[in-house]
């Protein structure tokens, strides 16, 4: 069984490697099979698209935010704006939630 990720979709994030590090961005979406994250601005790359004749339409790059690994990135917590490891505690209700392991603060999902 692969470990559950803490990152969430819409979770601003911070690159810690590789091209585009110390970049921030937004989580747009999240394999957590694979462990793969794919954040706004993050990781671009071009598909390039092959030139159709007959249909006019020319060869054009196109660019898109390529998937990158969880472990590459680290959760900014939005009430200290810091990057944060993401703990997890019980609500009064008994739900898990994420919390900022600084100060303690709910990571609201949005
Ligand atoms: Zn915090």
């Amino acid at each position: 069984m692969a470990t559950k990720l803490r990152i969430k979709k819409n979770d601003l994030v911070k690159v810690l490697t590789g091209r585009d590090r110390g970049k921030q961005g937004k989580v747009t979406q999240v394999f957590p099979k694979s462990g793969l994250v794919v954040v706004e601005g993050i990781n671009l790359r071009f598909k390039h698209l092959r030139n159709t004749p007959g249909q006019g339409r020319a060869g054009s790059r196109v660019q898109y935010a390529a998937p990158l690994g969880a472990s590459k990135l680290m959760v900014m917590c939005p009430s200290c704006g810091k990057t944060t490891r993401v703990q997890m505690i019980k609500s009064a209700e008994g739900k898990s939630l994420r919390s900022c392991h600084r100060c303690q603060q709910t990571l609201t999902t949005v």
